[in-house]
């Protein structure tokens, strides 16, 4: 693996930190937890699409591009960071917001409406649920064409073979801060949803060769469809870096805490959100990593992940949207 050769933009300065959960490990009583503050990466608000837009953005600069089209949901961190990174660049935006879940946006709701519009995306449009995503982007694409303009189109999450680099780069990055922390990790635990954070990660380790195994724990598929998303973008990123295959048993994809679907509350969700917060001070989200965290927290609970094994939890972000999320937060039937 020499991703040194890919280009790539920083919007990070460094590592982010690796930290021991001294508190967390001690209230749950099993295995040792540590975090990777991929909360605290570079874009506003932060979160795991920073990492894959530094190769996705360096390529669209490269091919002259002025504007950047993705598409993601209503409270997508993934449309808010490609807005904030173009910004940046000095690139225009504009979003395609998928209602995934029917009734779900409100325009009213903080988050996400609040920071497009602070942000100044050139054009946010909604489309239902169930809408041909790749269509939708195309006519956005074809209207800046006609303007005269050069449009880069980014797929849902970031989540190609080129955005997946950034988290086989991640996985670089948490085998050296491992080994100059001294802790041998037994296993690490992130979110999968668009599988590129998931797929990178499992690819670099391959690549890396470092026998880690990576627990992706679903938010919004059912483990076969997922496990077989993951596994493709594991190949095909794999392919683009030029480092061994990953196999299907390299990916494991756990749907045991989605709850009713895609962004809807579950009382898991919320006692590891406020479980966190209250004994760490580490704020976590509701659609990816207070799923993933309760996740995790089962496994320990239920002595998957033992008293003397080092499990390392990668904290995708998130946090931003937690604004339009107050009233499930605090909805007594959750708590
Ligand atoms: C997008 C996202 C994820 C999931 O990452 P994928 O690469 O899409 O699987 C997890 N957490 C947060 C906060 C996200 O925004």
């Amino acid at each position: 693996m020499h991703l040194a050769r890919f280009p790539r933009r920083r919007y990070t300065p460094g590592f982010t930190p690796l930290e021991p959960l001294p508190r967390l490990s001690a209230l749950l009583g099993g295995a040792e937890i540590w975090i990777k503050r991929d909360d605290l990466l570079g874009l506003a608000g932060g979160g795991n699409k920073t990492r894959k837009l530094e190769f996705l953005v360096a390529d669209a600069l490269a091919q002259g591009a002025d504007t950047l089209i993705t598409v993601g949901a209503p409270q997508s961190n993934h449309c808010r960071l490609t807005l904030a990174a173009a910004a940046k660049e000095g690139l225009d935006c504009r979003l395609v917001i998928e209602e995934r879940v029917p009734g779900s946006f409100s325009p009213e709701a903080l988050g996400n409406n609040l920071l497009f519009d602070l942000m100044g995306a050139a054009n946010v449009r909604m489309v239902k649920a169930g809408a041909d995503l790749a269509e939708e982007m195309a006519l956005d694409a074809a209207a800046v064409k006609a303007a005269g303009g050069h449009p880069y189109v980014i797929v849902g999450g970031g989540s190609s073979p080129l955005g997946a680099l950034g988290y086989a780069a991640c996985a670089q990055e948490i085998m050296a801060q491992a080994f100059e922390a001294g802790v041998a990790f037994d296993r690490l635990v992130v979110a999968s949803g668009s599988a590129g954070t998931h797929a990178g990660l499992v690819a670099g380790l391959v690549a890396l060769n470092a026998q880690l195994p990576v627990t992706g724990i679903n938010v919004r598929r059912q483990r076969a469809e997922q496990e077989a998303n993951v596994l493709k973008l594991a190949q095909a990123t794999a392919d683009f870096m030029g480092t061994p295959q990953p196999v299907a048993d390299d990916i494991v994809a756990l749907d045991a805490w989605v709850g009713p679907g895609y962004s809807l509350p579950t009382r898991e969700m919320v006692e590891a959100v406020r479980l966190l917060a209250r004994s760490e001070g580490i704020l976590l989200d509701p659609v990816y990593s207070g799923k993933a965290m309760a996740g995790l927290i089962a496994l320990v609970r239920e002595g998957v992940l033992k008293k003397g094994e080092r499990v390392l939890f990668l904290h995708t972000g998130g946090a931003p949207s937690l604004s339009a999320f107050g009233s499930v937060l605090r909805d007594p039937a959750f708590n």
